[in-house]
């Protein structure tokens, strides 16, 4: 796989990392949009574990940011955290999984 759609790929999957995270829902339609519907049922596993990792959930359901521990944070509050502060950051988390991973993308 090419390193611009990699990297093209994972950029378009940060905020459905960060919804995530946030316990927002992810919609499988629109990881297959930009994946392909082949790869989507991976993708959307990869994209909700990725989520599990960084956000820190206590048990009375307050977010803290499991990047920066910052926090508490409303649902809203932490996803535009997360999009906003960490761009960047979990980009380069995906980045990390597919290439790990060794997603066929070319195929
Ligand atoms: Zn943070």
């Amino acid at each position: 796989m090419m390193k611009s759609r990699i990297d093209t790929i994972s950029e378009r999957l940060v905020e459905h990392v960060a919804r995530s995270a946030a316990g927002i829902r992810v919609s499988l339609e629109k990881i297959s949009y930009i994946v392909g519907s082949k790869r989507a049922q991976r993708v959307y596993v990869l994209v909700e574990n990725l989520g599990e990792k960084i956000a820190l959930k206590h048990d009375n359901g307050v977010l803290y940011c499991g990047l920066c521990r910052k926090g508490p944070f409303t649902k809203r509050g932490l996803y535009l955290h997360l999009v906003r502060r960490h761009r960047y950051d979990i980009k380069q988390l995906i980045i990390n999984e597919i290439t790990q991973k060794r997603f066929d993308y070319n195929s």
